[in-house]
This record gives structure tokens, C-alpha cells and sequence, in this order.
């Protein structure tokens, strides 16, 4: 190539790299499930508002708004407060648009609900596991969503989709469950399985990403663009939040806090491997110190809550023991915490991440557990305390309400890419 050839393509290449329509499309899709996440937030609100809080140009506010008008998602309302012009006309989300169908299988139960398209919990059941296993869960699944549908019908609005928060690794963009211990799935096709069944949208995300998020929305983290949900309870996993959204590695399995080794050599996890955090410092490794307490006769108090019945113990009964100064109970919980403390200073300094939320079935606990989680940090840190712990602030309710936002945000992006193609 010559010298002149090359001075001209040089001169012929754009000053920027050019935006395929694929990027721009994945662009719009971003704003759009912006905007209507701010509309939910700070209903009812106006566009000047709006435009503050997004970023996004008012023009383009305008054109976005209005394509959420088109699919029924946002509506107008009213007349706010003039600061001196025209009275702004506020923008109110959609109750009326349709039905999400939201399932939480990460708790001792499994809970289904059904929301509104303004996110609103309308309807929500239990149901226990009887099992485990692919045939299982297929069929605890497909029980809770023929529930859900029967209930749908007082409401007289479509079903939009179905979401489904899950422990383990999922990856997120093929709905594929790749691995999950505690409900010995591996390899399990979950969307493609509902999506044949139902014929409708299905979206699957891992539930300690579904609760992160949820916190950042409405609970701990509002506002917070960087920090880590932490999930301890049968297993351990955590969502990671960095620049305002979830980071989920090349495949969408990150997160999996609770298989990091933290004792080479250690107790068996359920994973297959030894030393796993979880299998060191999850509500099980909690449950079997207490339990040999109890039994051995070493703990009265953990003995007198369980009826005489170790196996009968529950996290709440362990909190309860080591609030009445069992000091049994209270190493139980420190251990554990010791374990967790080791896990989050490797990931908080590898993400330069400052806050950590605490939740799941360890919230029992309080600050029993959290505590001794500080201390451990101060200890493993450089004296000083450089990351914020904090009790999640949403329960029981939380990934329900989490991946019922994150299903109807899907939904619109489904929506965008089938109109175009
Ligand atoms: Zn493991």
C-alpha cells in the first residue's frame, strides 16, 4: 500500500466508529427500560423531570415516551405544579397494560405472584418443595403457573410473560439453569421447557442479581451505582452492581460468591469440591453446628427452642439462643461470618467496591451476624473499616417484585426486536 492510499482511507474513516442498527436498537431498547424504570420510581412525573433523571435528551424523552404509550406501558395524567410556563402533564405508568407472571424459587418455599404492568403485587401463593430434580421442579413450576393463570382471570388482562428467579448458575441469555446444586439441576433447559408449554415469553436470572437489583430500585441501595448483594441462606450467592447494572460475566453466570474456596480441604460442598464458602458459612453449615450443640447437650437453650428435636432448628431459633447470650449460638454465627468476611475483602478489593448488602434467611440474624462480618473485615482490611455493610431492607416480597421489573424491562426489548425484524 502506498503512502497516498493510505493517507486516504485514513481520511476517509470516520471520526467515530460507526454504530451498527444492532447497537443503536440495543441503545434504544437501554433507554426505553430506563425511562419506564423511572417512571415506576417517581410516578407521577414530568418530562422535564424525566429527561433530569435519564440523562436523555427531552426530544428523545418525547420520541421514547411515546413509543411506551404505544404498547400501553405509560400513560399521561393531570397537570403537575408550573414553575411559571405551562403546567407540565405528568406521566403515570400503566396498571391496565397486562399481568407478569413472577416465580422466587429461591427461598425454604417456592412463591409465585402476579403484578400489574406498574409492577404492583396483586396476587402471591406458596408452594413447598416435594422434591428436587428436573421432573420436579418442572412440575412445582408448572403448578405454581397454572395457579397464577387461574388467578389472572378475575383481572381480565393478558399475561405478558413469565420470570423466574433461581439460585445457581443460569445463563441469562439462553434461560439454560447450567448448574444448580441445592435443586440438583444441571444442564436445564427451563426457558425453552416453559416457553413450549405457556407460549409465552419467559426470562430466568439468578436470584441474588434479581434481589441486587430490587435493593437498587426500591429498598437499600436506591441510587447506589456500584455494590455488591450478598444472599445467604441455603447456598450463597451474590449480585454484583457495577455502573447501575448487573454485571454477568461472558455468560451470564457471575455471582457464584458461595463456591469461592475459602478452606482448602474443608467440608464437602454440594458442588462436589471441599472448602466452598457456602458449604462453610450457609444457613446448612449454621444449622449442623447448632444441631450438634443441641444435641451433644452442650447448648440447654438451642436444646429447650428445638422441642428436644436438633433437627427441628432454624436459623430464627440460632438468633434467638445467642440474643439470650447463648455463647454456643453466637460462635456459630461468628464462624460463619469469619468465612463470609474472607470471601467479600478478595471480591470488594478485586472490584473496588464499597458497599455490601447483606441478605437472604442470615437477615434473621441481624446484627449478630453482621457484627462479627465487620470485625472480620476491619481485621482482614487494613484497620479500618473501608466497606459498608448493610442489612437488606426488602424481604420476603423482593425478588418477586425484582424479577417481575427485570421480566416487564425484557419484555420491552423483545417487543422492540420482534417489530423490527
Ligand atoms: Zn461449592
Amino acid at each position: 500500500m502506498t503512502g497516498k492510499s493510505s493517507r486516504r482511507s485514513s481520511l476517509s474513516r470516520p471520526k467515530h466508529p460507526r454504530w451498527t442498527g444492532q447497537d443503536l436498537q440495543a441503545l434504544r431498547i437501554t433507554n426505553l427500560q430506563a425511562l419506564l424504570t423511572a417512571v415506576w420510581e417517581h410516578s407521577p412525573i414530568s418530562r422535564v423531570d424525566l429527561s433530569t433523571m435519564t440523562g436523555l435528551a427531552p426530544s428523545s424523552v418525547t420520541r421514547l415516551l411515546q413509543e411506551l404509550m404505544e404498547m400501553g406501558l405509560v400513560q399521561e395524567t393531570g397537570k403537575g405544579v408550573s414553575s411559571g410556563g405551562r403546567q407540565p402533564v405528568l406521566v403515570v405508568p400503566n396498571p391496565n397494560a397486562g399481568l407478569v407472571i413472577s416465580l422466587d424459587l429461591s427461598g425454604p418455599q417456592a412463591r409465585g405472584g402476579l403484578f400489574d404492568a406498574a409492577n404492583n403485587l396483586l396476587v402471591s401463593i406458596d408452594q413447598p418443595f416435594t422434591g428436587f430434580g428436573p421432573q420436579a421442579i418442572r412440575d412445582l413450576v408448572f403448578e405454581l403457573i397454572h395457579r397464577l393463570r387461574a388467578e389472572a382471570a378475575q383481572f381480565n388482562r393478558p399475561i405478558l410473560a413469565i420470570g423466574i428467579s433461581q439460585p445457581g448458575q443460569i445463563d441469562t441469555h439462553t434461560g439454560v439453569i447450567y448448574e444448580a446444586s441445592n435443586f440438583r439441576l444441571r444442564n436445564f433447559p427451563l426457558r425453552q421447557i416453559l416457553t413450549d408449554e405457556f407460549g409465552l415469553p419467559v426470562y430466568i436470572e439468578h436470584d441474588a442479581s434479581v434481589a441486587a437489583l430490587a435493593e437498587k430500585y426500591y429498598g437499600a441501595a436506591r441510587n447506589l451505582d456500584y455494590f455488591l448483594y450478598v444472599l445467604v441462606s441455603t447456598g450463597i450467592g451474590s449480585g454484583i452492581i457495577i455502573g447501575g447494572q448487573v454485571y454477568r460475566g461472558e455468560t451470564g453466570k457471575s455471582g457464584e460468591l458461595g463456591h469461592t474456596i475459602v478452606n482448602p480441604g474443608g467440608p464437602l460442598c454440594v458442588c462436589g469440591k471441599r472448602g466452598c464458602l457456602e458449604a462453610v458459612a450457609a444457613a446448612p453449615a449454621i444449622l449442623s453446628g447448632a444441631r450438634k450443640m443441641a444435641a451433644f447437650g452442650r447448648s440447654d437453650l438451642l436444646y429447650e427452642l428445638c422441642g428436644g428435636s436438633p433437627e427441628k432448628l432454624t436459623i430464627e431459633m440460632v438468633a434467638q439462643a445467642a440474643r439470650a447470650g447463648d455463647v454456643f449460638s453466637q460462635d456459630i454465627l461468628a464462624r460463619s461470618a469469619e468465612y463470609l468476611a474472607l470471601g467479600l475483602i478478595n471480591l470488594t478489593r478485586l472490584f473496588d467496591i464499597r458497599r455490601v448488602i447483606v441478605g437472604g434467611e442470615i437477615s434473621e440474624t441481624g446484627e449478630l451476624f453482621l457484627d462479627p462480618l465487620r470485625e472480620k473485615l476491619i481485621d482482614y482490611g487494613r484497620d479500618r473499616l473501608d466497606v459498608e455493610i448493610i442489612p437488606a431492607r426488602l424481604q420476603q416480597n423482593s425478588f418477586l417484585r425484582g424479577i417481575s421489573m427485570l421480566t416487564l424491562q425484557e419484555a420491552i426489548g423483545l417487543r422492540v426486536k420482534n417489530l423490527e425484524t
